[in-house]
């Protein structure tokens, strides 16, 4: 078969080795005119401008997740990993997706499941390339797979256990817009039968609107961590005192096993154990599997106690969502470092909340930074400042603003783009900065 390999970035690469080792005929296509990586030897390659535009000489093309759908512009069947490993994979698949939170949660459903003794499979972006653990798998184990709305956007099959998590406007850089957003996060329950079920956060509009998609809503789907018993036929599980308890009332384990701060992983937690009542684990393997996880790297993380204030680093936070969350996790008062790289985000919600809560000062870099000031002085906010420099700069004028008794927090809302090579290198360079407070 000819097959087409449609940007060559790290999945790319991971692609080119999938259907080159199954013997196919392949070529790298990548409208950029240079590659960042090696290309294999003896390999056919089209680079530039207009490369994607010429596909129909191909059988297949295999899509990158990252390269929107509309961009190949081909009769060719358009493909990608993720519709391979649908197809391929012997074992049942518990899908995750949601704006943030899936690596979480789906790190959460791992620990516990195999704290229950199964051989379970974290693939997707925080796990191993789901290609390359294919050969692994037999009926018998179980995979959890994170799932962007890069993934999802042509997907032909939905996994056995849906869960949808927290959704606000994301990726609005390389989505036309929100509705093709939402749209392409529900196809995690369009394909979904009668067997399989989806839960679904509690309060979020968008959440519900895509597990509305499922073509048995009314059965097979449900709300995890909401206050109140939920009768649908899907169990789920919710926070009943110092318990997770399922919507019968059985207790699952104690909140407190649970290591990471904030309300919203409480209800990561939720959907988390929501998606384990479908498999037999013990209340003590519960609450086994939740506490040997330690939380992700740059995800809220402490990093250190410096002059009496800590510093946390939670550089993936990059929606205003998920800063309003760092934001609601801690009692005490908070200098914020913020901004960074378009997304296509609306700062309003982040405003008024920073308004709201006790924000002491905010700390604003990148690009950003205009549309963030704007937001805040709409909502009355007047207590910040544009740091201009380094992150040692951005560090240094956060120790002196805040208090013996604070949190400072890189939580940014934004990407990390022009300033970082990537929010790892920004987080990197943070813990670095604190460290030499
Ligand atoms: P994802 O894999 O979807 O990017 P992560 O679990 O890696 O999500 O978390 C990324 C960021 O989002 C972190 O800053 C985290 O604190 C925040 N976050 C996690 N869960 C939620 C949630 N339910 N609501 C809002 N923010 C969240």
């Amino acid at each position: 078969m000819r097959v087409a390999i449609a940007g060559y970035g790290v999945e790319g690469e991971q692609n080119y080795r999938y259907w080159a080792g199954r013997g196919d005929e392949v070529t790298i296509i990548d409208e950029r005119e240079q590659l960042d990586r090696t290309i294999p030897a003896g390999a056919q390659v089209r680079l530039g401008e207009g490369s994607l535009d010429a596909l129909d000489d191909f059988d297949m093309v295999v899509r990158t997740a990252g390269l929107s759908p509309a961009k190949l512009v081909t009769q060719t069947k358009i493909w990608s990993a993720t519709n391979e490993f649908f197809v391929q994979c012997p074992a049942p698949i518990i899908g995750v997706t949601g704006s943030k939170g899936k690596g979480t949660t789906c790190s959460l459903i791992t620990s516990v499941l195999r704290a229950a003794g199964y051989t379970v499979h974290l693939v997707g972006n925080i796990g191993t390339p789901a290609l390359e653990v294919l050969s692994e798998i037999s009926p018998d184990h179980i995979v959890v797979y994170e799932l962007s709305s890069f993934q999802l956007w042509d997907i032909e099959r939905s996994p056995h256990f849906a869960a949808v998590l927290h959704i606000e406007p994301d990726h609005l850089d390389v989505h036309a817009d929100f509705d093709e957003y939402i749209m392409a996060k529900s196809r995690i329950v369009a394909f979904q039968s009668s067997d399989d079920t989806c839960v679904y956060h509690p309060t979020n509009q968008w959440s519900e609107q895509i597990a509305r998609q499922h073509p048995h809503f009314s059965t097979n789907t449900a709300k995890y961590a909401q206050r109140s018993a939920d009768p649908s036929a899907v169990a789920t599980v919710r926070v009943d005192g110092e318990y997770f308890v399922t919507s019968s009332g059985d207790i699952v384990a104690p909140v407190q096993s649970l290591m990471l701060p904030g309300t919203h992983n409480i209800d990561n937690a939720c959907a988390a154990l929501s998606v384990c009542l479908n498999y037999d684990v013990t209340p003590e393997q519960y609450a086994r599997g939740l506490s040997q996880f330690g939380g992700l790297p740059h995800r809220l993380r402490i990093v250190a106690e410096k002059n009496s204030v800590v510093y946390y680093d939670d550089s993936i936070a990059t929606t205003p969502g998920s800063a309003i969350a760092a934001i609601a996790a801690f009692n005490a008062p908070k200098v914020l470092l913020l901004g960074g790289s378009y997304k296509g985000a609306d700062f309003t919600e982040l405003a008024s909340t920073i308004r709201d809560s006790d924000v002491r000062h905010v700390l604003l870099m990148g690009e950003e930074t205009g549309r963030i000031a704007q937001t805040l002085e709409k909502a009355g906010v007047s207590s910040y400042e544009y740091v201009d420099g380094t992150m040692n700069d951005i560090v240094r004028r956060a120790s002196e603003v805040a208090q013996p008794g604070d949190v400072v927090i890189l939580s940014p809302a934004c990407a990390s783009f022009g300033m970082f090579r990537d929010y790892k290198d920004r987080g990197d360079q943070f813990i670095a900065a604190v460290e030499t407070l």
